[in-house]
């Protein structure tokens, strides 16, 4: 009846209106978060598939909520984009990845490169430049010992893309083109922007050993890697199947469960480095 449907619809209404308290009370926390310390990071290693040696680490944001506790990073960077919290979070993220890689250089482990993300609003800001310089003088990271992880829609418009990434690649900073794949974007900017590596989107590496065509697509996108003299990473490698078959096309690196979860720096510490020739 009309009147059933009235109610249905106020109970619409009302679930909206929580839906947006909830959103709101999140941002305010968020907003809050940086200064109360409450973000963390954890890394996740990255091996070369040839020596089996570990060759990097990316650096994941955390957020520890008071109250909900651990908080994905799929619900508040999204938030914080909009916000834009991201760009001071985003700075944080990178002065704290940079300053812990520095910290595992001189207490005399092998070197490695850490990875860190970069969100659209930070990646178009004007001071991200400056940003990475000051960050790498403060914490005395070499730049050739960072890499930074933008995604394809970043490239869309290609020319302020190119001439951001001309920037960071002159400094020595290495940049990758994150989650390869899934992107709505053409294959143009490949030839023309100052690239060094595609990750494939953990999507297709799923499920390899079950999908013929995500096997095709994952070999592709390795072998066109090599033509187009990129280094090519797979994600989200959760088995030794997935490994060897991954090992055979020559993709170069691998990240993924299979090799071990992200984990705070100290764990990371304990059980990457602490083998790992000095
Ligand atoms: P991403 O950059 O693609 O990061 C990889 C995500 O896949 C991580 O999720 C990681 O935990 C997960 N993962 C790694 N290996 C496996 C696997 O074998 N199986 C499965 N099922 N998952 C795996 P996480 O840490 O929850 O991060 C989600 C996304 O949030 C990231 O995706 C990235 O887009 C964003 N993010 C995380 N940290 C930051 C940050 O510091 N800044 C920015 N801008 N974004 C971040
Ligand atoms: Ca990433
Ligand atoms: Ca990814
Ligand atoms: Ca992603």
């Amino acid at each position: 009846s009309a009147k059933e449907q009235g109610i249905e619809l106020n109970r619409y209404a009302h679930a909206m209106q929580m839906k947006a308290q909830e959103r709101l009370q999140l941002e305010n926390d968020l907003r809050k978060a940086l200064a109360r310390g409450q973000f963390y990071l954890v890394y996740q290693p990255q091996v070369n598939l040839q020596s089996g040696l570990i060759v990097g680490m990316e650096a994941l944001v955390r957020w520890h909520h008071p109250q909900r506790g651990s908080v994905s990073p799929a619900e508040f960077i999204p938030l914080a984009e909009e916000s834009g919290l991201i760009v001071p979070l985003g700075e944080w993220v990178l002065r704290e990845a940079c300053a812990q890689n520095k910290l595992w250089q001189e207490a005399g482990y092998r070197k490695l490169c850490v990875s860190v993300n970069l969100s659209m609003r930070q990646f178009r800001h004007s001071h991200l430049l400056d940003s990475i310089n000051s960050i790498l003088r403060e914490t005395g990271l070499e730049p050739a010992w960072l890499e930074l992880e933008i995604t394809e829609s970043m490239t869309f418009d290609k020319d302020r893309a190119f001439e951001q990434l001309h920037k960071i690649k002159e400094i020595g900073v290495h940049i990758s083109i994150d989650d390869f794949g899934t992107g709505y974007s053409s294959l143009h900017y490949l030839k023309d922007l100052p690239i060094d590596r595609l990750k494939i989107d953990r999507s297709f590496v799923n499920e390899i050993m079950e999908d013929s065509n995500n096997a095709a697509i994952v070999s592709t996108i390795t072998s066109m890697a090599h033509h187009l003299q990129l280094k090519v990473t797979a994600e989200g490698v959760e088995n030794e199947e997935q490994m060897m078959f991954l090992r055979n096309q020559h993709c170069h690196e691998a990240q993924g469960y299979f090799f071990g979860k992200p984990i705070e720096a100290a764990d990371f510490e304990q059980r990457f480095l602490r083998d790992i020739d000095k």
